[in-house]
């Protein structure tokens, strides 16, 4: 099922009623699970049942849409259910806990209780029962039936989170590449096309190290110490938010063009970067970036049937692409020169050797597979004779 994550913009009084719907949400999980440990033997049935009984004793729980309520009974045994897989796993596990204001995040309307209402090319209209009509920028059309509808509000900002039926249909295209995968270009193929690693990273990570050491200034429970851990919070979110992004336009339009793509296995090169990594200092965001987009292009070439053929880096970027001779290439040298008159992007080299090996690998493999084949072929005739 597909998920589509939208901006909403409620109005100030929208905005009053979503906050009381989480208040109300949140006092009605904590209820439940009070009641659930008290209780000797688990009673789902009965815990159920009694959302009727607060909504009574406590009139404003009637602001709220009932199967939203109803939701915080489900959510509380699926927490529960993930404990005890955590306790099977051999985890030492505690108690489920209650959900303070910072940990209650979001509230649902599964099923029923919406509705999404295109109102122009980018914009349009969320109905949420109990809440009203809601503005929202959708900028792409699900075709899907939508499902469930999740509301959220992080670093500052109103999000519906929005389940369809839809499933991913992509095709992938005709082209066969090879990719680099670096810290200055970000990707490099081997016909020689580059994509630069982004700049916004690095000004956000500027941003982010003087916000940290902000927040190690303020005092331990102060207020001030709160509005910078979320400002922090803010500027964490929006560079996942803009790598994200950055990543997935990446990773579709490599899928959208290739039926096979020749990508360097990660571990390894992970390991073989360390040169790299003191001269970059940028360790951390490379790594999780790489592995991150290699997961995409998995899952994004499974449903267009795509190849992804993962290979050895070793000697990628010092092995001459046209005449296969090695030379050390320290990361300052940006170019390939060879005695055999190559001169070429080093990325660019590389790439070209990931997808000479990565096809050699393709090779093989039918090559060995066929010959298991022909051994079969021949156990069985021996047998039959
Ligand atoms: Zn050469």
């Amino acid at each position: 099922m597909k998920a589509y994550k939208f901006r909403l913009y409620p109005s100030k009084k929208q905005e009053q009623t979503l906050f009381q719907t989480f208040k109300s949400c949140r006092f009605v999980y904590n209820q439940l699970l009070e009641k659930l440990n008290k209780q000797t033997k688990i009673n789902r049935g009965e815990i159920q049942h009694s959302i009727l009984k607060l909504k009574k004793e406590f009139p404003e729980l009637n602001g709220v849409y009932s199967k939203t309520l109803q939701y915080e009974c489900y959510r509380l045994f699926n927490n529960l259910r993930g404990l005890s897989q955590l306790k099977k796993n051999g985890r030492k596990v505690g108690k489920l806990r209650f959900k303070g204001r910072d940990w209650f995040k979001t509230i649902n309307y599964n099923q029923s209780g919406f509705k999404l209402r295109q109102t122009g090319n980018r914009f349009g209209k969320l109905s949420l029962s109990k809440i009203g009509e809601i503005d929202i920028r959708c900028h792409r059309v699900t075709d899907g039936k939508i499902k469930q509808v999740t509301i959220k509000k992080t670093a500052g900002k109103w999000y519906a989170i929005m389940i369809t039926d839809e499933e991913y249909k992509k095709v992938g295209g005709e082209g066969v590449t090879g990719i680099d995968l670096g810290i200055i270009n970000f990707i490099a193929d081997d016909k020689g096309n580059k994509v630069k690693s982004p700049l916004f990273l690095k000004k956000s990570l500027n941003k982010i190290k003087k916000a940290h050491q902000n927040l190690s200034k303020k005092k331990r429970g102060s207020n001030n110490r709160y509005k910078a851990k979320q400002r922090l919070g803010v500027l964490f979110e929006r560079v996942e938010n803009q790598r994200n992004d950055f990543l997935h336009k990446v990773s579709t339009k490599l899928v959208s063009e290739n039926k096979v793509i020749c990508v360097e296995k990660l571990g390894i090169k992970q390991m073989m970067s360390k040169e790299r990594n003191r001269f970059w200092n940028r360790r951390n965001f490379a790594d999780v970036s790489w592995g991150k987009f290699v997961s995409m292009l998995k899952f994004k070439a499974e449903s267009a049937g795509t190849k992804i053929i993962e290979v050895n880096p070793r000697n990628t970027s010092k092995k001459c692409s046209n005449c296969g001779e090695l030379q050390s290439m320290p990361l300052s040298q940006r170019t390939y020169f060879c005695d055999c008159g190559l001169k070429l992007d080093r990325d660019v080299n590389s790439a070209k050797n990931i997808l000479a090996q990565g096809l050699g690998f393709v090779e093989n493999e039918t090559e060995s597979s066929s010959m298991k084949q022909e051994a079969i072929t021949s156990t069985l005739t021996s047998v039959r004779s």
